[in-house]
């Protein structure tokens, strides 16, 4: 059984690194975001409270992120252990989800923290166009369209989302340095941290991750 946390700013791979390794280490990925999408599905009452405040455009709060979460991880399948992908992204959920977890006698084994240098992010998330026609995702150096400013797929238009702007982008790093430093910090005092380069292709930052894990004889 074994718990490991995901860390790393928007746009340094998280979500991929962490299903990847899910995947090899046949452990449950637990993202928030899909949780969300899976209460709105199926209408629970949680799932209708995440919908009011994804419909005003604000933060989910922890109290229902936490309360998502736990209830994820007492289902049966979870038993084998779980990566976790977007959570948590502050000290108070963090520290919610270790008494949580210590209740049932279990404990975050380690958090891998992926780093990417600020001026590798914004390339890489500046780069983002998405299609009008049929929102298919692209990006200027690293999957270039054919035509320039068309879609692949379907020949629509591309655009930069408001969101991909470098003034956003900027400011999204910054929400995201502020909140998930301290959250660094305190898997790095606990002896948890595992600091991975997040630079180059997906495969290679996947080899990078399994061995720091592999060298924890995970
Ligand atoms: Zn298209």
């Amino acid at each position: 059984m074994v718990y490991i946390v995901f860390l790393g700013a928007p746009g340094a791979g998280k979500g991929t690194q962490a299903a990847s390794v899910a995947r090899k280490l046949k452990l449950v990925h637990i993202a928030t975001g899909d949780l969300f999408r899976q209460a709105l599905e199926r209408g629970t009452e949680l799932g209708l409270a995440v919908k009011s405040y994804m419909e005003k455009g604000v933060l989910v709060p922890d109290q229902i992120t936490i309360g998502m979460v736990l209830e994820r991880i007492s289902a049966p399948d979870s038993g084998v252990g779980a990566v976790f992908d977007g959570f948590p992204r502050n000290l108070k959920q963090a520290e919610a989800l270790d008494e949580a977890l210590a209740r049932q006698g279990k404990a975050i084994d380690k958090a891998v923290h992926i780093g990417v240098s600020e001026e590798a992010l914004l390339k890489r998330l500046g780069g983002r166009r998405v299609c009008r026609q049929c929102q298919a995702p692209c990006h200027v150096s690293d999957s270039p369209p054919r035509v320039e400013g068309r879609c692949d797929k379907c020949g629509g238009e591309l655009y930069q989302r408001p969101d991909d702007s470098e003034e956003s982008i900027k400011k999204r790093l910054e929400v995201y340095s502020d909140e998930t430093t301290p959250l660094i910090d305190y898997y790095r005092r606990a002896g948890k941290l595992l600091e991975v380069a997040g630079e180059g292709g997906v495969e290679a930052v996947g080899k990078r991750i399994v061995a720091a894990l592999g060298g924890e004889r995970l």
